[in-house]
């Protein structure tokens, strides 16, 4: 578990959060989406509460390390400003004169937004001089950038060398994320039930092979069933498969058999021609998939089997939609996914981008009890590693 803003003594002091901004513009750089931000206010409001004055730090945007206006965070801080009642300021640059000069002056009850952190070669390359910089603006460290966890950056890890116990922290949003996934993998009520999908094995093999010593059930669609289907000897068509893990995959239907894992796979798919959303499509069972056709989505019979599945669960996980969610004729399977595990009478947490993605699709966000907000780091959190950004902010017991 991790230190939370609540656990220190933050009162009246100049506080650094590092948040996640990095929200999707348009082409006139407008906001289309202002969720990030206003999932930030809890721990903002927090700190102006205790009468201190914010300093908010975030990426946008993959620029390298110069200024580019496009990866600005002014619409950022417009939105801020409409947000807050409280005054916000803008700096031009992140450690500069302009930045050094209204933390500076910032009092309590203000709030100062920096510039793209990016804007600065030293984020990425985890550059101590350019921490210990940006460590200068406060005399508190917060972090609530989830998203960022997983990445050694400046802001997220070289910065904590700066901060003691006493004064850096977890904020609300990080918290929550580490604590659902530390509870999910450490004490799950059960039946526990993973259900794992995406594109490919090798981005969750690592996953797997964490959870199958945890879970009481596996569920396994989208593309990466492939190969754990030509793994038992069915031929798979033109379906994506991983031929270089075919010996993997064995090995992991192998040890859920020995670790008394129920292992459920497609028994029907969505079968293409072509990997477009004017195919040809048709349904047909894992065993009858036509030469040069491939699977790109789960059928009905397999929706109902994995239902079936996750009747009894009392706690689910989800990470990776069951088909090629993105074109409408593939979507079903992994709609259906979202409808089953909103509906159960468990604890339910989502994790990656696509799956939160088709969650929110699906209108059943809501209905969830956890909606991981980093995709990378979520899934390295399910993995069993330990993330640079948040082990400096962990408890001493934990
Ligand atoms: P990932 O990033 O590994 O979680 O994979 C997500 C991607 O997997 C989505 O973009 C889906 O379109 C893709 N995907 C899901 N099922 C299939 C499939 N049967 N064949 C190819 N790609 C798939």
């Amino acid at each position: 578990m991790v230190r939370s803003v609540k656990d220190i003594d933050i009162a009246n002091k100049k506080v650094f959060i590092r948040c996640d901004f990095n929200v999707p513009l348009d082409e006139f750089l407008n906001i289309t989406d202002d969720r990030r931000v206003k999932s930030a206010m809890p721990t903002i409001k927090y700190c102006l509460d205790q009468g201190c004055a914010v300093i908010l730090a975030s990426h946008l945007g993959r620029p390298k390390g110069v200024y580019e206006e496009k990866y600005s965070l002014a619409p950022v801080y417009k939105r801020l400003t409409r947000l807050l009642s409280e005054e916000v300021k803008f700096a031009k640059d992140v450690v500069g004169e302009d930045a050094i000069l209204k933390a500076n002056e910032l009092k309590s009850g203000q709030v100062l937004l920096l510039e793209n952190l990016r804007f600065e070669k030293g984020e990425t390359s985890n550059d101590a001089e350019f921490a210990k910089k940006l460590a200068g603006l406060a005399e508190v460290y917060v972090n609530d950038a989830f998203g960022v966890c997983h990445r050694a950056h400046a802001s997220v890890e070289a910065i904590t060398k700066f901060f003691d116990e006493k004064s850096s922290a977890a904020g609300f949003l990080l918290q929550k994320e580490v604590e659902f996934s530390h509870n999910l993998l450490k004490r799950p009520t059960r039946p526990f039930v993973a259900v794992v999908g995406g594109s490919k094995v090798s981005g969750k093999l690592q996953a797997l092979r964490n959870l199958l010593p945890r879970v009481d059930k596996l569920i396994i669609g989208g593309g990466m069933a492939f190969t754990f289907l030509k793994a038992q000897g069915l031929d798979v068509g033109n379906s994506l498969v991983e031929d270089e893990l075919l010996p993997e995959a064995l090995h992991v239907m192998d040890e859920a058999k020995k670790l008394g894992v129920k292992l459920y796979l497609p028994v029907d798919v969505v079968a293409a021609q072509t990997f477009s959303a004017d195919s040809t499509m048709k349904f047909v069972t894992t065993q009858e998939i036509p030469k040069g056709w491939m699977g790109l989505d789960i059928g009905p019979a397999t929706s109902r089997l994995f239902r079936e599945a996750l009747n009894d669960a009392q706690t689910i996980l989800w990470n990776g939609p069951m088909g090629v969610f993105e074109m409408e004729k593939f979507s079903k399977g992994s709609f259906k996914m979202s409808h089953t595990i909103a509906e159960a009478h468990a604890t339910t947490v989502v994790g990656g981008g696509d799956t939160a993605d088709v969650v929110a699709r699906a209108g059943d966000a809501d209905e969830m009890t956890f909606i991981s907000t980093g995709g990378g780091a979520s899934l390295e959190l399910i993995e069993g590693k330990e993330l640079p950004g948040v082990k400096p902010l962990k408890l001493k017991e934990a």
